[in-house]
Formats: structure tokens, C-alpha cells, sequence
């Protein structure tokens, strides 16, 4: 019989993976606070949140006690013709936290199902007001998921989704936002954004993006200036503005979503990976009464969408103890310390010659270095380091749990500064 790890090598694909060439795999037992233990018994401090998510840390007591509970009454019902409390009171939770403007909830499996949804509202939206519209418009540099759909809204010279571009729907890509979150800003830097939308309006749906930070395409932290100009342009052309706060939401970037750096609010807004504290899958999207008014009035009279597991309420009970630890919680002020601690630590990185750019933004550090790393090396080295990091290409990035004590933080920022002491 195969062992553990041999079978998972041979039959189980893992996010990005060839059966052929399996990347190493370590096989974790228990997750704790800040804390991985792999089988072998070893600790990791984690500097992932398991990509966004984990804002609280692992095995949180309030978490746990939200999912047991709920498992005492219901552990799933069909959402069709039927309702309930935990998706009651986490819609009732995110229409408040996300401000007036925005109050119709739809819940959805995942972030790229929430970024599907989205860009079949907008279509939907379009179809009610009797006009038939279906491209979007995006920067370059983006990335919205794996579907196709959200496929067709990430960087086309991405790649993960290069070799797809024959068979996506053909959307507009304006250049990428260059100006840097806290860099000048420089008139004439959305030009080519504002010409694109001006020759292509009558067709476009949406425009979609990443508010302040462009993640899988690059780690990138661009300057609140674009989301407001891109908000008057849509304004002006009356497009529709799809916020894709899936990384970004529930206070990463230190506010509680990254559009209010901009003081901007969209028409429609996708939340996801944190929204469970990183429990369960679960997404939201979230619209304003016009959007909603005018998919009642499209053909159906109704968004036709509908999935078997929306709602799922031990999903929806963890979702609104994840935000009710937030609230309680002091994240800005968490964000804060681990921003200053990220800058202390990291800028000093960019006197080593292997390092292009160092950016730190809220609870994210960034080192870019000036060659793609070897994935699979580095990260073999970091967990004998005793931390947890997944770099991928040229980008070696923290974006920890919340609750991560400044010893921990530095660990991880150690762990980095010796990996690039020693590279390959
Ligand atoms: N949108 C953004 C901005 C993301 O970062 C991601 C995932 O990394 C997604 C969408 C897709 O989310 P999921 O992996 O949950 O499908």
C-alpha cells in the first residue's frame, strides 16, 4: 500500500500542479493560533493565512464554538424557498459593515463563483435596461480566479491563464495602474484607461478590479487615485464598477475594505477567503438596490443563478463569528503594528543585490526579487527555517494572521533576510 504522501503524489492535484512532476508536499497535522505542525512534529510559524484567509489564526475557540453549535441545529439546508438565521445575520452584518450604498447579498461558494456571479449581474443588469452588453474592462496585471469567466477578467499574459486566451470571452485590458499606493500622483496616468472606455462604452458591462492591491498578478499596491478616476469614468459612461475585494476585504490593507482608500463605493462588491475567518468556503456579493432593481426587470425577472450549497449555514454561523471577532477585535490597530513591523524588517532587504522592490502595506510584505526563485528549493529552506511562506515567481510575500505576535512576525522576516543571504 502507498504511503500517505506517495498516494497523495500520484493521485491528487494540488493547487498548480502536474501528476507527472509533483512539487514537494508536506503533510500538516494540527493548525494552532499562528502555528503549523507538520506530521513529522515540526512547527511553522505561518505567514500565509492560507492565502488571505486565516485572519484570526487557526483553531479559534470562538470560531470552533460557531461551527458546533450550528452543527446542533442544521448543518445544511437548500436555499431555494428556504431560509434561515446564520445567512440572515451575516447579510444583515455585511449590509452593515459595507456602508449604505450597498445592500442586496448574494452567497456564493468561492471567490472565483463570487467573481462569475458578479460579471452575470452586470450582464443581467444590462439586459434589464434592454441594451445587450457582455465585455469587461480591467487593468492589466489583474487576477479574479480560475473559472473562466474570471479567467477572462485576469491579465491575458498571466501564467496561469495564457494558454486559455483562445477560448476566453475577449475583454479590454488598459495599462496597469503604474503609480504606487503613497507615490505621486501624475496627470495624464489614466489616459489610455479613460480612452479605452471612452471608444468602447456602449459595449462594456463592467469595469473590474482589484481596489488598491492587483494580487496573483503581482503583489502590486497601486495609488487610491485610480479607483477614484475610475469611479468618475464610470460615472460619466454610466458602466458599472465590480470591486473584487476577495483579497483585499475584512481589513488586510488596513482599512476594512480596500476601496475606502479611495473613498469610493461600487455598484457591485465581491468578498471572500477572510469573510469565514478561512473556516469555509464561502463568498459574498454584495450590489446596490439599482443594480438588483433593474435584473428584475431582464428577461427572467430574476438573477438565474443558484447553488446547491449557497448559504450553507455552518458556513454563513463561522462567517459571523469571524466578523463579530472583528469588530470586537482591535485589527486596525493589529494591521497597524504589523505594518510598521513589516517595513522595520523588510526595506532593509533592498541592499541585497537579489532584491528588486520591498512594499509593505497593511498586514502585506512584499519582496520582489530580481529573478523568479526557485519555488520548491525556497521553500524546502523556509521550512527548515521553521516558517511558512509560499513564494511564486519573482515575489516572496507575508500576509500572516492577524493575532501574529512581533517575535513571530520576525521570525518569518529572519527567515526571508537568510533565505536571500544564501540563495541557491
Ligand atoms: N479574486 C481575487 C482578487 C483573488 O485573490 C482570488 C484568489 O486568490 C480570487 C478572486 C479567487 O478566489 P478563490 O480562490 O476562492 O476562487
Amino acid at each position: 500500500m502507498l504511503s500517505d504522501l506517495e498516494f497523495d503524489r500520484r493521485h491528487i492535484w494540488h493547487p498548480y500542479t502536474s501528476m507527472t512532476q509533483p512539487l514537494p508536499c508536506y503533510s500538516v497535522s494540527r493548525a494552532q493560533g499562528v502555528e503549523l505542525q507538520l506530521a513529522d512534529g515540526s512547527i511553522l510559524v505561518d505567514g500565509m493565512s492560507s492565502w488571505w484567509a486565516a485572519i484570526h489564526g487557526y483553531n479559534h475557540p470562538r470560531l470552533n464554538q460557531a461551527v458546533s453549535e450550528q452543527l446542533k441545529s442544521m448543518s445544511h439546508v437548500m436555499f431555494g424557498g428556504l431560509t434561515h438565521r446564520p445567512a440572515i445575520e451575516l447579510c444583515r452584518r455585511l449590509v452593515d459593515m459595507t456602508g449604505s450604498e450597498l445592500e442586496c447579498v448574494f452567497l456564493a461558494d468561492s471567490g472565483s463563483v463570487a467573481v462569475e456571479v458578479a460579471m452575470k449581474m452586470a450582464v443581467t443588469y444590462w439586459q434589464g435596461k434592454g441594451q445587450i452588453r457582455h465585455r469587461f474592462m480591467t487593468f492589466k496585471h489583474g487576477y479574479h480566479g480560475d473559472t473562466f469567466g474570471a479567467m477572462s477578467a485576469s491579465d491575458p499574459e498571466n501564467s496561469m491563464h495564457r494558454l486559455y486566451q483562445g477560448y476566453l470571452p475577449s475583454n479590454l485590458f488598459a495599462e496597469s495602474p503604474d503609480v504606487i499606493f503613497g507615490g505621486q500622483w501624475q496627470e495624464g496616468e489614466m489616459d489610455n484607461f479613460a480612452d479605452m472606455l471612452e471608444r468602447n462604452h456602449t459595449t462594456i458591462a463592467a469595469v473590474i478590479l482589484e481596489p488598491i492591491v492587483q494580487g496573483a498578478g503581482g503583489m502590486r499596491f497601486y495609488h487610491p487615485n485610480y479607483l477614484k478616476r475610475v469611479r468618475q469614468l464610470c460615472d460619466k459612461y454610466q458602466i458599472l464598477l465590480i470591486a473584487d475585494e476577495i483579497a483585499t476585504g475584512f481589513g488586510r490593507t488596513g482599512q476594512l475594505f480596500a476601496c475606502q482608500h479611495a473613498g469610493i463605493v461600487p455598484d457591485i462588491q465581491c468578498m471572500g477567503k477572510a469573510l469565514t475567518g478561512g473556516y469555509m468556503t464561502l463568498s459574498a456579493v454584495i450590489t446596490t438596490r439599482e443594480v438588483a432593481d433593474a435584473i428584475s426587470q431582464s428577461e427572467a425577472k430574476c438573477f438565474m443563478h443558484g447553488p446547491t450549497f449557497m448559504a450553507n449555514p455552518l458556513a454563513c454561523a463561522v462567517a459571523c463569528a469571524s466578523l463579530a471577532l472583528l469588530s470586537e477585535n482591535r485589527w486596525q490597530q493589529q494591521v497597524a503594528d504589523i505594518e510598521l513591523i513589516l517595513n522595520r524588517q523588510l526595506k532593509p532587504l533592498l541592499n541585497s543585490e537579489y532584491v528588486k522592490d520591498v512594499r509593505v502595506l497593511g498586514a502585506i510584505g512584499v519582496v520582489e526579487t530580481v529573478r523568479p526563485v526557485n519555488m520548491a528549493k525556497l521553500q524546502q529552506f523556509f521550512v527548515k527555517q521553521g516558517v511558512w511562506i509560499r513564494p511564486f515567481g519573482r515575489l516572496i510575500y507575508l500576509m500572516p494572521p492577524y493575532i501574529i505576535s512581533p517575535e513571530q512576525l520576525v521570525r518569518l522576516t529572519d527567515a526571508i533576510g537568510n533565505a536571500l543571504s544564501e540563495p541557491e
